[in-house]
């Protein structure tokens, strides 16, 4: 019997062959939450993203022996969960680390120069002289940035800010990084000290029960009042209604997000009315090379686990030693 694998996002033609080589392949729109669902029932392995897969759509899943999400990040799934039911989560690491880095610094530098706002303000016809005062922007070069979360993705942006724009890079996670401090001259901190010296502060912490609402009302208060905080981890890290009231009330500067607690962020969210905010929809990885890349990747991590012979990108290693 072929092995079967559920497609539950759109793939690259070249990467679906490549799965159709060794296995078949049934496309599914996660949209009909009912067919998705049948479909694992039947399925040995599936390879997706940006769906949450939670506990009760795979029960009655007795074949699914692997799921491989095209991200690094995991949130999308109960792990332990899937370790009980013996089901391996794959995911794509470091393919992504550079272009997600790239967004991170897009938004730092269009926050601190306004650069979509007065982008936006060139195309409506408002520049009819010289610009003055009012267009001004903040200076990046030399500021200090704090990452919370200073990782992967995170030491690609301590890379940019210390050697590309000579900035004092701060961070915080719960062990030392002695490469980023030892290349990047980064300094670990408590949050609080990290909010308090900070003119960017930058998630880029995994979503978990910890770091869930881990900026609210009261860190933001903790921040500088010319500070700018930059978002490209998951939503829900920050409390969007307190960030919301903070940039209306100017207790911060700025914000430049690439997720949002509810996404696609809805249209009347008031963030999208707010000239200080720069709002991006979730484009961390997404050039065509890298999406390309994490597709491949995603496939390798299926297909060898499924095999048996994968290593690496693997969430849940303790699922394989039962
Ligand atoms: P990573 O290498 O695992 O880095 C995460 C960092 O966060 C680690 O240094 C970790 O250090 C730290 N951390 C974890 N829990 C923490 C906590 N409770 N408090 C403080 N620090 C904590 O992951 P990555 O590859 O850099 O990716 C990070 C996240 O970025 C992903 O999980 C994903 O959600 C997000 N992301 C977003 C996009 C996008 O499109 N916007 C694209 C890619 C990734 P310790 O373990 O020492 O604490």
């Amino acid at each position: 019997m072929p092995r079967k694998i559920v497609a539950y996002k759109a793939l690259p033609s070249d990467i679906e062959a490549y799965l159709r080589s060794h296995a078949d392949v049934m496309n599914v729109d996660p949209q009909d939450r009912a067919a998705f669902v049948a479909a694992l029932k039947d399925a040995d392995g599936a390879i997706g993203a940006s769906v949450k897969v939670s506990s009760d759509m795979i029960d009655g899943a007795t074949k699914l022996k692997v799921l491989s999400t095209i991200s690094v990040g995991f949130d999308q799934f109960d792990v332990a969960d899937l370790t009980r039911r013996g089901i391996v989560l794959t995911h794509t690491p470091d393919v992504l680390t550079e272009s997600t880095a790239d967004t991170v610094f897009a938004l730092i530098l269009a926050s601190a120069r306004r650069v979509v706002e007065l982008a936006e303000w060139v195309k409506d016809g408002h520049w009819q002289a010289s610009i003055g005062e009012s267009c001004f922007g903040v200076e990046v070069q030399g500021k200090t940035l704090g990452i919370v979360g200073l990782g992967r993705i995170g030491g690609a942006v301590a890379r940019r800010a210390a050697l590309g724009f000579r900035m004092n890079v701060l961070y915080t996670n719960r062990s030392p990084n002695e490469q980023a401090e030892k290349e990047y001259g980064a300094k670990r901190v408590e949050l609080d000290e990290l909010l308090a010296q900070s003119d960017f502060v930058c998630l880029q912490v995994p979503l978990t029960s910890e770091t869930r609402g881990l900026i609210g009302a009261n860190e933001l208060k903790k921040m500088k009042q010319g500070a700018i905080l930059i978002n490209a981890s998951r939503g829900p890290t920050v409390d969007e209604a307190a960030l919301i009231e903070a940039l209306k009330n100017g207790t911060i500067r700025g914000a430049g997000l690439d997720v949002f607690e509810q996404e696609p962020l809805p249209v009347d969210s008031p963030l999208l009315a707010m000239k200080n905010v720069v709002a991006l929809p979730h484009i961390g990885s997404a050039t065509q090379e890298t999406r390309h890349a994490m597709a491949r990747n995603a496939a390798e991590n299926l297909i060898a686990a499924l095999d048996g012979t994968l290593e690496q990108n693997i969430v849940n290693r303790d699922v394989l030693v039962r």
